[in-house]
C-alpha cells in the first residue's frame, strides 16, 4: 500500500455500473450482429501466421500505462471478428467442433459474472448444484444410469483422462496414489483401445506413468470396429505374460469415420476378465438416444466410466467436457485426499475431491441453461438433423461423377476428388500417390477459399477429406452447395498438379 493511497481506491481495472452497463450493451449488440451475418462471411480468412501477427502488431510490449476499455474492447471486436474461423458458420464441418448456442454464450457471461469457484460446496452453493444436476441431465439424455457420479472438465481430453484415472485407482488399487507405478498392483499394467482410437490414450499413458508402450491398439474390421477376437486374445496373452490389463477403451464414435465399436460385446468381456470398460463418447456419446443410430452404442450405458463433450454435440462454446462413472465413489476413490469416513461437510459435493482440477470455473451453467431450452426432444432432433444432413451430403457427394465417396456414420462422411480420367486406374499406386497429392492440395485451397470447411482423414493410405456436422445452422442448401465446391477446386488443383505449380504451404 502506497503512501499516496487516497481514502477511495479507484483501481485501474474496475468499471463502474454505468459504464458496464453502456460497454456491454454495446458489445451484445456487435455480438448479435455478428451472429445474424456469419452465413455471408468467409468461413475463415484464409491468412498467414505472419499477417495475422502484422494486424496484431504482435511485437507490441506490454503498454507501461493505461488504456481506454472501450477503445480496447472495440479492438479487440474487430481483429477477432475479421480474422477468426468460424466454427458457427453454417458451412463449418472440419474436426469435430461445434456451432456454439447462443444461450450458451449468455451463459458463459454471467457465470464469469457470479464468479462461484465449483471446487468447493461452500464457495458455491448453487451453482455446485446446478453442476450436479447439469451432469444427471446429461446421463439421462444419453441413458446412462441417472444415480452415477460425474464432474464437468474442459472437454474430451480430460473427460477420458478423468476416466482412465478411475480406472486406475479401481483396479490397481490406492497403492498406486502412494507407491506409484513400482508398487505391486501398479507394474505392468495394460490399456486396450482399437487403433481408431484418440492421441488421447497416448497422453494418458504417458503422463499418468505407463508409458506408451502399455498400450495394445488393436486392429478394426473393415467398418473401423475394434477386432474383439484380436482384442480377447491380446489380454489372454498379455495375463500369461504376468502383466495386468486394466482398461479397455470402447468408442462411441471415432474421431475419424465415426465409427461405433461393438460396446455390448465389450461389456461382457470386459465383465468375464475384470476390467474396468471405458467409452470413448466424446463426438457420438451424446447421440446415443437418437433414433437410428446403431444400436451398438447404447451399450455405453453398462460401461464403468463414459467421456462426453458438450462442446460437441450439446453445442456449447469452448470449452466443457463432461466425464460420468457408474459408481460415484470411483471418482473420490481416485482423487481425493480425504479418507472416506472424513466427511467434514456431510452431504456437500466438493468438486476438488472429483478431479484433477483445485479451482473451477463454472462451466456447467451453460449447460444446463441450453439442456433445458431445448429439452431432450430438441437435442434429438438436432443431433437426428446433424445425421440426416450428413447423409444427404454423402448422398449428393456419391452422385457427382468426379467424387468418390468412402465412410458415412453418425454425422460424418469422407470423400475425395477424383477426376474424370483418373477414375479408371483408381488403386494403381500411381494413381493413389497423385490422388493423395491433388487431395491434399484440393483441401488446402478449400480451408482457405472460406467458401466451405472441411477437414481430413487417412483411410487405407488414402488422404480423404472428412466432413463432420456438429452444427444446428447448416441447412440442406449447405449441404447441396458442397460437391460443386469440391470439384470447381478440384479441377483448378488438377490442373495446378499437371502443369507443376505447387500451392503454397497451406495453413489449414
Ligand atoms: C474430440 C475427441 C476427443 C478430444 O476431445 P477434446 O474436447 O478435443 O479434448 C477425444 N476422443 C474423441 C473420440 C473425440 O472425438
Amino acid at each position: 500500500m502506497t503512501d499516496t493511497m487516497p481514502e477511495d481506491r479507484v483501481p485501474p481495472i474496475n468499471l463502474s455500473p454505468s459504464q458496464f452497463r453502456e460497454m456491454g450493451h454495446r458489445l451484445i449488440d456487435q455480438i448479435a450482429d455478428l451472429l445474424g451475418s456469419l452465413p455471408a462471411r468467409p468461413v475463415t480468412p484464409g491468412c498467414l501466421p505472419t499477417e495475422i501477427q502484422k494486424t496484431l502488431n504482435a511485437t507490441t510490449p506490454l503498454p507501461e500505462k493505461g488504456t481506454d476499455p472501450q477503445a480496447l474492447l472495440d479492438r479487440a471486436f474487430a481483429l477477432l471478428s475479421e480474422n477468426s474461423l468460424y466454427n458457427g458458420h453454417p458451412r463449418f464441418w472440419g474436426y469435430i467442433t461445434a456451432s456454439a448456442a447462443p444461450l450458451g454464450i449468455l451463459g458463459d457471461c454471467l457465470a464469469a459474472a457470479i464468479n462461484p469457484n465449483v471446487g468447493a460446496w461452500k464457495l458455491s452453493p448453487m451453482a455446485t448444484e446446478m453442476e450436479a444436476q447439469a451432469i444427471r441431465w446429461i446421463a439421462e439424455l444419453i441413458g446412462y444410469p441417472a444415480d452415477c457420479g460425474g464432474v464437468m472438465v474442459s472437454g474430451g481430453n480430460m473427460a477420458n483422462f478423468v476416466g482412465f484415472l478411475a480406472a486406475r485407482a479401481a483396479k490397481a488399487g490406492q497403492a498406486i496414489r502412494t507407491a506409484g507405478g513400482s508398487s505391486d498392483t501398479g507394474r505392468g499394467l495394460r490399456v486396450y483401445s482399437s487403433q481408431e482410437g484418440h492421441t488421447w490414450i497416448q497422453k494418458a499413458a504417458d503422463l499418468f506413468g505407463l508409458g506408451t508402450d502399455a498400450i495394445r491398439w488393436i486392429a478394426t474390421d473393415r467398418e473401423q470396429r475394434i477386432d474383439l477376437s484380436e482384442l480377447e486374445r491380446e489380454i489372454m496373452r498379455d495375463k500369461q505374460s504376468g502383466l495386468r490389463p486394466f482398461l479397455v477403451v470402447g468408442h462411441a464414435g471415432t474421431v475419424s469415420t465415426g465409427a461405433i465399436d461393438p460396446l455390448p460385446q465389450l461389456a461382457v468381456l470386459c465383465r468375464a476378465h475384470d476390467l474396468w470398460f471405458h467409452v470413448d463418447g466424446a463426438y457420438g456419446g451424446l447421440a446415443a438416444s437418437v433414433p437410428g443410430v446403431s444400436p451398438d452404442i447404447r451399450g455405453l450405458a453398462q460401461a464403468d466410466s463414459v467421456a462426453v463433450d458438450p462442446h460437441k454435440w450439446l453445442y456449447q462454446p469452448l470449452e466443457a467436457g463432461c466425464a460420468l462413472v457408474r459408481r460415484p465413489e470411483a471418482l473420490r476413490n481416485a482423487f481425493s485426499y480425504h479418507p472416506p469416513y472424513y466427511r467434514f461437510d456431510d452431504e456437500a459435493i466438493n468438486y476438488v475431491d472429483y478431479g484433477l482440477q483445485n479451482s473451477r470455473g463454472f462451466r456447467a451453467l451453460k449447460v444446463w441453461l441450453t439442456l433445458q431450452q431445448a429439452g431432450r426432444e430438441g437435442y434429438m432432433w438436432m443431433i437426428g438433423d446433424d445425421i440426416a444432413l450428413s447423409r444427404e451430403m454423402h448422398d449428393c457427394l456419391a452422385r457427382d461423377p468426379e467424387i468418390e465417396v468412402f465412410t458415412q456414420k453418425l454425422s460424418i462422411t469422407t470423400f475425395r476428388y477424383v477426376p474424370e480420367d483418373r477414375r479408371a486406374t483408381i488403386g494403381e499406386p500411381d494413381t493413389e500417390v497423385f490422388l493423395n497429392k491433388l487431395n491434399e492440395d484440393l483441401l488446402g485451397h478449400l480451408q482457405d477459399g472460406g467458401e466451405a470447411f472441411v477437414s481430413n482423414a487417412v483411410l487405407d493410405g488414402r488422404y480423404v477429406m472428412r466432413a463432420c456436422i456438429v452444427n444446428f445452422r447448416t441447412t440442406r442448401a449447405d449441404v447441396r452447395a458442397l460437391p460443386e465446391i469440391v470439384t470447381r477446386l478440384g479441377r483448378e488443383s488438377d490442373r495446378r498438379l499437371r502443369s507443376g505449380i505447387h500451392a503454397p504451404e497451406s495453413t489449414g
